[in-house]
């Protein structure tokens, strides 16, 4: 189904819940927000379901007043954003009592769960998706769906510096700042302002890094002993996920959080790995250069090794 075909059927129904992934991250609260306000300007009643509780902290600034879902809303339609697996929705519950679903995603391992559904997997964030569906129904979005949807891509983008970063995200970027003004303050937010505790979970990453394969691969982790012992949380330490692969000559970095009951694996790649078909072979996914996966009853020894083999057999093809 097409983008325009997916508008066309909004039209038709009313009453919608919006549901981000689970552990939402700027992105999905990013295009649920703007989503939300794109169906109120449609004159649709529209809310998110309550992830008040779960904010992602490099977005926490934004605002959920208003937005977040009365405890009595009659919700009739699911609209899931940036969500590749009814699995992996934030609310699977209130999913499953909705008439109809509507999805709006940009994973390349998106499997079509919602009746209704689009993934532009060149989009770099769903955000970049929801962007569209104002132009589609010509809809100027105001200041604050400006910075919803600016939010929404500069993560996934890492501030516009990945390579899903293409010339449409910055031509978008380009027309949300004509409507927001300077984002500086929002990407000081998002990026360089972090606690001294935090700053200070760079020491602890770096000594926990380990390379393999030639320097081809490399991985550290964040135990949840570590974190409760400095008062931080899992969600605080995110900024981190990417600093394994910052090395010069690593195609491959593993950042693992080790909580009490789920070992999570965030792979990065930078060249030439697509680290969601060796997340999806354990039963993850995500994108060419960034996908998770969760491990659960097993050890860390296992999981590295386990995973490592699997990075180490992509690494060795391209050499054959
Ligand atoms: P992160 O490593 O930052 O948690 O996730 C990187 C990307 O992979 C995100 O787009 C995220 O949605 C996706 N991802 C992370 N963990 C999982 C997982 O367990 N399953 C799936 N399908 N996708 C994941
Ligand atoms: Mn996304």
């Amino acid at each position: 189904m097409n983008l325009f075909d997916i508008c066309e059927n909004v039209l038709k129904y009313d009453d919608f819940i919006i549901i981000p992934h689970i552990n939402p991250d700027g992105d999905s609260v990013g295009s649920a927000l703007s989503l939300c306000s794109l169906l109120r300007k449609l004159n649709k009643t529209a809310y998110i379901v309550n992830i008040s509780e779960n904010m992602p902290k490099n977005v926490d600034f934004l605002s959920l007043d208003g937005f977040v879902a009365p405890s009595d809303f009659e919700y009739k339609t699911a609209f899931c954003v940036d969500c590749a697996d009814k699995m992996r929705l934030f609310d699977n519950e209130v999913f499953n009592k909705c008439e109809t679903s509507f999805s709006i995603d940009h994973h390349v391992t998106n499997n079509e769960f919602a009746l209704f559904s689009f993934v532009d997997s060149n989009a770099s964030a769903t955000g970049e998706v929801i962007h569209s569906m104002y132009k589609i129904f010509d809809i100027l979005p105001d200041k604050n769906d400006a910075m919803y949807m600016f939010c929404s891509i500069s993560s996934d983008t890492g501030n516009f510096k990945f390579s899903n970063t293409t010339s449409k995200t910055f031509k978008i970027a380009g027309e949300l700042y004509d409507i927001y003004g300077e984002f500086s303050d929002i990407t000081r937010a998002m990026y360089d302002e972090v606690t001294l505790n935090q700053l200070k979970a760079n020491e602890y990453v770096l000594s926990n890094l380990k390379l393999v394969m030639d320097g081809k691969i490399a991985y550290s982790y964040v135990h949840y002993d570590y974190l409760e012992k400095n008062g931080l949380s899992f969600d605080e330490v995110e900024f981190l996920s990417s600093l394994p692969r910052q090395i010069k000559g690593v195609e491959v970095g593993m950042f693992i959080k080790i909580r009490k009951d789920e070992i999570k694996v965030s792979l990065r790649s930078n060249k030439y790995i697509d680290v969601s078909k060796i997340a999806a072979s354990f039963g993850g996914g995500g994108h060419v250069r960034a996908a998770g996966v969760s491990f659960f009853d097993t050890s860390f020894e296992d999981v590295c090794n386990k995973l490592i083999k699997a990075i180490e057999n992509e690494i060795k093809k391209r050499y054959e």
